[in-house]
């Protein structure tokens, strides 16, 4: 399946939810009033998007869910100020006389964990998961516990140093009635929508969890060196798929996915610089040992000399280049690909 038809097996509301709680988590502001409007657009309650990023203080902190609450807040208020009527939704229903926390929080909790979870280690803290998160919060019944753990995913995603959380969760998810097909749409919504770090740690979860397979790749961050587009009219001339940001002043923005690299090649009568700014990636020309290229990495090439440069294996790479001492009738000779006999073995002289 391509990730168009994964990412459908995600309603639009519950795509809605994932990219807000990833967002919340990721303290990204600007991004969460954009997709926020988005899901209310697509038919996300007042109610349903509050409670998400409610329920998200127990996994992202307060300052994450307070600050997100109020960016829902002033989103809300715009699109009252434009005119925009926002489905109100409804609110949990009250919880009966005879609601004990602790105990329907310890079956919640037991569900989700396929079995009994008892921290001994602080006493303190089982009580707090059990009675308030698994208790007072699931208790809540404006989103169903498949909803909650949808959320929780898509929030632990954006919290580095948490994988042991992330797998849990995963399995939590599965357990509360997200089916697989969800699980694994959600990678490529979160990458389109939050970032290509969140989606690659829900990706390593997603192989630990239900075996798919993938290898973990060193991400960039493309909301401070942008991804631009394509780069299909150079396609022909690249092994992989790479991407093109202008930049202004002459300089363009170069961004390798993983192992993609262009094809020998020349630069006639003009100097090609390269400023390695994001990843890891090589610079190799003809005839001598590959140059690793990180950020800060700095290569000026020059014209009349046989060379190619791209991402590492195992990591995304971007570099920003210019040409300069241009002379009359410059041009790019491009030559044949670089062969994965030649890219595998980097490092060493050809
Ligand atoms: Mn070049």
């Amino acid at each position: 399946m391509n990730a168009q038809n994964m990412e459908n097996a995600l309603t639009p509301r519950r795509q809605g939810l994932a990219v807000i709680a990833a967002l919340e988590a990721k303290g990204d502001q600007a991004g969460l009033a954009r997709a926020a409007a988005e899901a209310l657009d697509k038919g996300l309650t007042i109610s349903e998007a509050k409670e998400a990023l409610s329920q998200l203080y127990a996994y992202t902190g307060f300052p994450r869910s307070l600050n997100a609450l109020g960016t829902l807040q002033r989103v809300l208020a715009a699109r009252q100020a434009a005119g925009i009527h926002d489905t109100p939704g409804k609110d949990a229903d009250p919880l009966p006389e005879d609601y004990d926390a602790l105990k329907q929080g310890t079956a919640v909790q037991t569900r989700l964990s396929g079995q009994p979870f008892d921290y001994t280690f602080v006493p303190a803290t089982d009580y707090y998961l059990k009675a308030h998160l698994f208790g007072d919060i699931f208790a809540r019944n404006n989103l169903s516990f498949a909803d909650r753990e949808i959320v929780t995913v898509s929030a632990i995603s954006a919290l580095p140093g948490c994988g042991p959380q992330l797998i849990a969760h995963v399995s939590g998810a599965r357990n509360m009635g997200v089916t697989d097909a969800e699980l694994r749409a959600l990678p490529a919504l979160l990458e389109e929508k939050v970032g290509l770090a969140e989606a690659e740690r829900l990706r390593g979860a997603l192989k630990d969890v239900l075996g798919d397979d993938h290898t973990s790749v060193q991400t960039v961050d493309f909301a401070v060196w942008p991804k631009g587009e394509p780069n299909t009219s150079y396609a022909q001339y690249f092994t992989g798929n790479s991407y093109l940001a202008p930049m202004g002043g002459g300089v363009a923005n170069v961004t390798f996915e993983p192992g993609c690299r262009n094809n020998w090649h020349i630069h006639h009568k003009q100097v090609q610089v390269l400023i390695c700014v994001a990843g890891r990636g090589w610079y190799q020309e003809w005839g001598k040992p590959a140059v690793p290229l990180t950020p800060g990495t700095i290569i000026e090439i020059p014209e009349g000399v046989k060379h190619w440069h791209g991402a590492a294996a195992d990591s995304w790479m971007q570099h920003l280049t210019f040409h300069k001492d241009i002379q009359p009738g410059s041009t790019n000779e491009w030559l044949e690909p670089v062969t994965d006999g030649q890219y595998n073995n980097v490092g060493f002289t050809l």
